[in-house]
């Protein structure tokens, strides 16, 4: 039978002799827009660990299943092998399967691309810092290329411990808010699937006014009649 007690502000040791100290974890979800060097940060964070010899484990949801890289890559040219987490991962049990393997409980967990996780899966993480005092640093996008909340998200808004946002600026000036979805001649899509496999390049960030300006442009131009 397996019974786990765990206490996370007491010192205790666990059915496994997992010891568990005294730790108060904290759920983050840092989020910006595409471009914004969120996975260069998650890069250069899990480095720092690496240099402190602290535990940490790198994360990312798969959504292209013909990738069979699990690697965190970043534009900059950094990257870092990642375990991949499948739409029915279960990150709670995967936690406690970790830890049963390191006998020790893992400081932090950071997570890509936290957009794609399931609201069910944000929970699972929100345990972990409750139940053993793990650190779970979640990077995402705030919205989809029609400004919509992701899953995930929505639910790293909802439950998160602290919430930052990593700015980037647009052409103008202003702060990038979208993720604008481009067509071969730069025109803005409006319609199709929340997700879609491809490359980064069909995507550009943009604030606010430049969004709904060239929405604006792109209407007016189609409402023209054919000569
Ligand atoms: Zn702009």
């Amino acid at each position: 039978m397996r019974v786990t007690i765990i206490v996370a502000n007491f010192t205790s040791v666990n059915r496994n002799g997992i010891f568990i100290m005294n730790r108060k974890g904290k759920l983050y979800f840092r989020y910006g827009t595409m471009g914004s060097a969120k996975t260069a940060l998650l890069l250069t964070t899990a480095y720092n660990f690496e240099e402190r010899g602290m535990q940490y484990v790198c994360l990312k949801p798969i959504v292209d299943t013909r990738d069979n890289e699990n690697i965190i890559r970043s534009r900059i040219g950094i990257q870092r092998e990642c375990r991949w987490i499948y739409h029915d991962t279960d990150l709670y049990l995967l936690a406690q399967e970790l830890f049963e393997q390191t006998m020790s409980v893992i400081d932090w967990f950071l997570i890509d691309e936290a957009q794609f996780l399931t609201a069910e899966q944000v929970d699972q993480l929100s345990r972990i810092v409750d139940d053993y005092g793990s650190n779970v640093v979640c990077y995402g996008l705030r919205t989809d290329f029609k400004s919509n909340l992701f899953e995930g998200s929505r639910r790293l808004f909802e439950i998160a411990d602290t919430i930052d946002e990593i700015k980037s600026t647009c052409s103008c000036g202003r702060k990038t808010i979208i993720n604008a979805r481009i067509d071969q001649n730069g025109d803005f899509v409006e319609e199709g699937a929340q997700v879609e496999i491809g490359g980064d390049d069909r995507y550009i960030s943009v604030c606010r006014k430049c969004w709904r300006n060239k929405r604006i442009e792109q209407a007016s131009r189609n409402a023209l009649p054919f000569i």
